[in-house]
């Protein structure tokens, strides 16, 4: 079981001061469900540190893959994105706005080592093809769960 720490954003980092933790945890507890690793605020072998800030014009967000030290993730936002913190299904389909709980889950597949899935795969780690991962694989599937295995294992 792999444990990631996390460093919570603070509020009044976040678009317009909405506190994007409820979907971030919620975009954890998706991962937790492959029972192969759980996220933690206060300690971990692996830390990840959440951010927004301004990113190109069309990147949801990026995360800083280092090859010197693999557990030390930071995963930036963009900030001039328009976010939907909504975690409930309903309210998953925005219009116009990046669902933080989906790309997030994606993000954390690559903190937890896992790369871009081929564009056909029923996977969250398909690339940079928002209505896949907003409409299709919003949560991590079995495909991401046994790649995770994969990683996990020496
Ligand atoms: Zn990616």
């Amino acid at each position: 079981m792999l444990t990631v720490r996390y460093l919570p954003v603070h509020v009044l980092a976040t678009p317009n001061g909405r506190d994007a933790m409820p979907a971030l945890r919620e975009a954890m507890a998706r991962w937790e469900k492959s029972g192969l690793v759980k996220f933690d605020p206060y300690e971990g072998e692996r830390l990840v540190c959440f951010s927004f800030a301004s990113l190109g014009e069309n990147v949801a967000a990026h995360t800083s893959l280092s090859s010197e030290d693999a557990n030390y993730v930071p995963i930036c936002f963009n900030q001039n994105a328009s976010w939907s913190l909504a975690t409930g299904w309903r309210n998953m389909f925005t219009f116009g706005a990046e669902n933080m709980v989906a790309i997030a889950c994606h993000e954390m597949g690559h903190a937890l080592g896992l790369e871009h899935a081929p564009s056909d795969a029923d996977s969250v780690m398909v690339h940079n093809d928002p209505s896949r991962i907003i409409f299709q694989s919003r949560y991590p599937t079995n495909y991401d769960f046994n790649n995770l295995k994969a990683v996990l294992t020496p």
